[in-house]
């Protein structure tokens, strides 16, 4: 049996160390094994997925250096590799089920549901489908069918019993079925759900192995189902452990940056993240820390990955890459730092933000130092203003810091818009609201334009300087809930 593993991200967004690490694990893994690693792209929600979030995908595994051998940009046998173009095979898939009566037409409206569900909660059971169109006569499907009426198809899951399946670093988990919903495989809109298409995408592409973050633990009842249903034998599951912040919680772009273009435009190379990665869970036998992508293959051992969340630790992170960068010659390091920033694509970006305001070549430096470079400490006085008292600051800088948390999409005028949006909300004129802004992403009063500077620095790292600007402003837990609170009233446009 040749060994083939997957990575199934969804291009929602920037790329995430997660998917970063999955990568790695499912590559290393089929590498080890002379397998085949292949990339598919779940691009279900047609209203959260960009082809640009994909492109970034496709660029930070590249980077990375896990190639995949057959992808969406890759021709393979068992494509198309992208979701949205596999609609058919779906639809055959969940006709099969109707016929053999595994799942079931769902004409229930949204109002009923949220009802069902608002009433488990407060009775304290288990939210789930109540089972009311699970029974309807032949007749009743079909009439409403031809009135037209919306619908999905939803599957079947036992009354009674429970379900048992085997992950290869747990054993084996039993989870009985009274907590496992009839899960909607197809939606209103004739896409089907991530259960359906993963279980019938993982059987037609071979998948042998899946390894995947842990959180998807809970779905393997419903996906056994499927399996059976078909009568199709299942992949061998391995559910790594999910990557966490410092203080335990899951890995979070509210805590810490999760964009692997963040950590290439930092600076970071890519053998340093891939190592870090690397002994997020695992760890080589003989406990060396530093170790390349082949030695990696070469002492990768699936049964060792311990299931205890491993830290995401910044600081881990910078002190490996010192060592790496530290090990390189000069004409390496050199071509590193020029890839790194001084690059077509990053000067082009840069000047002309810069042309217009220099006299001289050299002006360019301290016009730019915040965008290539750290941005300089701040303290509070930083942010005295005449017209603004510190609860105005802090708030200006909560709220855009929770609306940029809510940005799917990280453009120019969209920001622009945004902050004007919420300086009205907040009764603020621009120039005041924006104050703050300037201080935290560029440390000062004035600088390059706010707007070119939160595109060029990215989601994740302007994100990170208004958070230490709230930290820098002393903000106290109260406050800060207090603000939450206050956010929640407000409209977001996007
Ligand atoms: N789209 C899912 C994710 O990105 C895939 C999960 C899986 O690997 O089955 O988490």
């Amino acid at each position: 049996m040749k060994v083939r593993t997957r990575i199934a991200p969804s291009p929602t967004g920037d790329p995430h160390v997660g998917t970063a690490y999955m990568a790695l694990f499912n590559w290393v893994f089929a590498r080890q094994h002379e397998g085949e690693f292949i990339l598919r792209i779940e691009d279900t929600d047609q209203a959260r997925s960009t082809t640009a979030s994909e492109q970034a995908i496709f660029t930070a595994l590249q980077w990375l250096g896990l190639d995949w051998d057959e992808g969406p940009d890759v021709e393979g046998a068992k494509g198309p590799y992208r979701q949205s173009e596999r609609k058919e095979l779906y639809l055959q898939h969940v006709q099969t089920l109707l016929d053999k009566n595994h799942a079931f037409y769902c004409f229930c409206s949204k109002e009923r549901l949220d009802t069902v569900r608002a009433e488990q909660q407060a009775a304290k059971q288990t939210t789930r489908y109540d089972g009311h169109c699970a029974n309807l006569s032949a007749e009743e499907v079909q009439a409403r069918l031809a009135a037209g009426e919306e619908h999905v198809v939803r599957m079947r899951v036992p009354e009674t019993g429970d379900c048992t399946f085997r992950d290869r670093l747990r054993g084996e988990i039993t989870i009985p079925y009274s907590q496992i919903d009839m899960q909607v495989l197809l939606k209103a809109d004739g896409m089907p759900t991530y259960h359906l298409a993963v279980v019938v995408d993982d059987h037609h592409m071979d998948i042998t192995h899946i390894l995947r973050g842990e959180e998807w633990l809970n779905s393997v009842p419903k996906h056994q189902l499927l399996y059976s249903y078909f009568d199709w034998p299942m992949p061998e599951l391995i559910h790594l452990p999910l990557l966490r912040n410092t203080d335990q919680s899951k890995l979070s772009k509210r805590k810490n940056p999760t964009s692997v273009t963040y950590y290439r435009d930092q600076g970071f190379l890519p053998e340093a993240l891939c190592n870090y990665l690397g002994l997020m869970g695992w760890s080589m036998p003989n406990e060396q820390e530093l170790f390349s992508l082949q030695e990696m293959i070469n002492a990768f051992d699936v049964d060792r990955i311990s299931t205890s969340g491993p830290i995401f630790d910044q600081d881990k992170l910078k002190w490996m890459n010192g060592q790496y960068l530290r090990g390189l010659d000069a004409d390496t390091y050199a071509a590193k730092v020029s890839a790194w920033m001084f690059n077509e694509e990053r000067l082009a970006a840069l000047i002309p933000l810069v042309q217009q305001r220099a006299e001289r070549l050299s002006d360019l430096v301290p016009l730019i130092d915040y965008l290539v470079g750290a941005r300089r400490p701040l303290d509070p006085d930083d942010f005295e203003h005449k017209k603004l008292e510190r609860a105005q600051v802090v708030k200006v800088l909560h709220h855009t810091l929770a609306m940029f948390d809510r940005k799917r999409e990280w453009l120019r005028d969209d920001l622009y818009a945004s902050c004007n949006q919420l300086a009205e909300q907040c009764d603020m004129k621009l120039r005041d609201f924006l104050f703050p802004l300037f201080i935290a992403i560029s440390g000062r009063e004035v600088s390059l334009p706010l707007f070119d500077s939160l595109v060029f620095l990215g989601a994740d790292l302007s994100r990170g300087r208004l958070r230490d600007a709230l930290e820098v402003l002393n903000v106290s837990g109260k406050e800060r809930k207090r603000l939450d609170k206050a956010v929640e009233q407000l409209h977001f446009s996007d």
